[in-house]
Parts: structure tokens; sequence; C-alpha cells
């Protein structure tokens, strides 16, 4: 049973594309089989990966979306590339900003992503999709295939007016187009441990949002290493692997495997008749 993961947040650089890379390369690590899309036509994803040209890719998420779009058959496997770090990647770039337009006189705009991802989901145990830094028409794609949301937050800023939008939109998804929508939890990253911030933003977070919304146990700190990473074409646990962010981490992966795991206990409870 694979889980479709979306890390979304439409505050640009939060974190999100070094949450995708790092979380998919754990739990790669932890043996599962992992394919991560990148849905940015900025292509941040794919080039911290080590494809450094997106856009001169023949065939990226672009691609298989407009074939989606016409209902052309995707072949399996086409157009992923594989990272040797263990994880598979549907790369993005420039040509996903032409999709989404086009996507807005599209039948079934918005569910176009989850076509897609159908065909693609059993070969896979983690699906993780970097949205792009907005909530236009490819996050809610990303919304509407995904099985649940998870937020990265950059621990220095208060999220206030933010935050409500991105919960009013992944709620309006839930409603309307993919009501088994979940909200894993809110992230916070480039936690500084020399301030107050992460406490203070958890605290407000929970105060303003309610009990329901969780804030990952895991604050990934504040680190150079981490932002080297991305010209690097690695993954933390590769580039830095003593140090406190792939500490951080892969204690975040850990978290978010545990979630899989209490889900699969849920629905074993539900269909246990014995009980
Ligand atoms: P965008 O909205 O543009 O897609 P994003 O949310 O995907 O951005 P990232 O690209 O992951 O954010 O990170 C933004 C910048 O911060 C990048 O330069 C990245 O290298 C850096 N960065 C990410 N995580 C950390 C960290 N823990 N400590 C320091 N810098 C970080
Ligand atoms: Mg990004």
């Amino acid at each position: 049973m694979s889980k479709i993961i979306a890390l979304a947040n439409q505050k640009g650089g939060v974190g999100k594309t070094t949450t995708a890379v790092n979380l998919g390369i754990g739990l790669a690590a932890k043996g599962k089989k992992v394919l991560l899309v990148d849905a940015d036509a900025q292509g941040n994803l794919t080039d911290a990966l080590g494809f450094n040209e997106p856009d001169s890719l023949p065939v990226s998420l672009a691609t298989l979306l407009s074939k989606t779009m016409m209902e052309e058959p995707c072949e399996s496997f086409e157009g992923i590339l594989h990272h040797h770090e263990g994880v598979d990647l549907m790369p993005g770039n420039i040509e996903l900003s032409a999709v989404e337009v086009s996507l807005v006189n599209t039948m079934s705009r918005e569910t176009i992503m989850r076509s897609y991802l159908e065909t693609a989901r059993a070969d896979y145990d983690y699906i993780l999709i970097d949205c792009m830094p907005s909530l236009g028409m490819m996050t809610i794609n990303a919304l509407a295939a995904a099985d649940s949301v998870i937020i990265p937050v950059q621990a220095h800023y208060l999220p206030a007016k933010g935050m409500t939008q991105l919960l009013q939109t992944i709620a309006r998804v839930r409603r309307q187009i993919n009501p088994k929508l979940v909200l894993d939890g809110v992230l916070l990253t480039m936690v500084d441990n020399r301030t107050n911030f992460a406490k203070d933003i958890a605290f407000v977070l929970r105060r303003d949002y309610g009990d329901k919304l969780r804030v990952f146990q895991t604050e990934i700190p504040l680190s150079i290493r981490a932002a080297e990473t991305s010209s690097k074409g690695m993954s933390i646990y590769s580039y830095d692997p003593n140090g406190r962010a792939a500490k951080a981490y892969s204690s975040f992966t850990k978290e978010v495997n545990a979630l899989g795991s209490e889900r699969r206990q849920a629905r074993q409870h539900q269909a246990d008749p014995s009980r």
C-alpha cells in the first residue's frame, strides 16, 4: 500500500525541496521504494538531485501531465530518472508553467496529476510531491493526488495569514475533490537554537490552529551544510553524515514512517471482525 505525500507551503524558501530530498532518501535508506515528484517549474528538486539542466530534459512531469490531459497512455517508468542514493525522480522544469496554464481549460483539471500518479503508484511505497510556492492549479493537483500533506514552516517567521490560507485550501480540496486527504503536520525548518522562535511558533500554531494540527517532534536546525547540499546533488546523509541536520532529517524520516504504520494498524483494527 503506497502513500502519496505533498510537501506544500505557498511561502517560498521554507524548506519544501530540501525536505523532499532528505525525507525521500531517508525513506529509501529504510528499504522503501520512493518516487520524488518535482511539481515546481523552477526544477529545484531536479537540480538538487544532480540533474543540473532540468529545462533540457526530453521528458518531464509536464510531458506526462500533457499526455494524461490528452488521454494518451503513459508507459510505466516513462521519464523517471534514478538517483544513486536509491530514489527515483519524476523531474520538473519550466514546461510545467505552460501545462499549468492549459490545465485551466481542461476537463477534470484538478485531478490530472492524480490520474497520472495512479499509473505510477503500484511501483512505490512512498511518492513525495515537491510543490511550488503558490496555491495555483499545480498545487491543487498535488493536494488532489495526495493521501496527506506535510507543511514545512521556516521557524524565523510567524506564519500568520499564509497559514490560514493554506489550511483553508487544504480543507476545500478535502471537501470538494479529495475527502481522504490528511494533514500529517507542520515541520519546523531552519530552527536557530540560539533563539526561542521555534518554541514560540510551535506555541502560536497550536494556539491558533487547535490541537488538531500536529507539529512534528523533530525540528530541522538551521545549517550551512544543509544549505550547501542543494548544489551538491546529494542528500545531507552523504554530504555531512554526522551533522545535526542529518540527524534531524533521519529522526523526521522515522516520524513520517511511523505515521504509515499507524495507518496500517488503524486499518487492521477496523478490519478485524473480532473487535
Ligand atoms: P521554494 O518555495 O522556492 O520552492 P523551498 O520551500 O523548496 O523553496 P528550499 O529550496 O528547500 O525551500 O530551501 C530554501 C533555501 O534554504 C535553499 O537555499 C536551501 O538550501 C536553504 N535551506 C534549506 N534547509 C536549510 C536548513 N536547514 N538550514 C539552512 N538553510 C537551509
Ligand atoms: Mg522548492
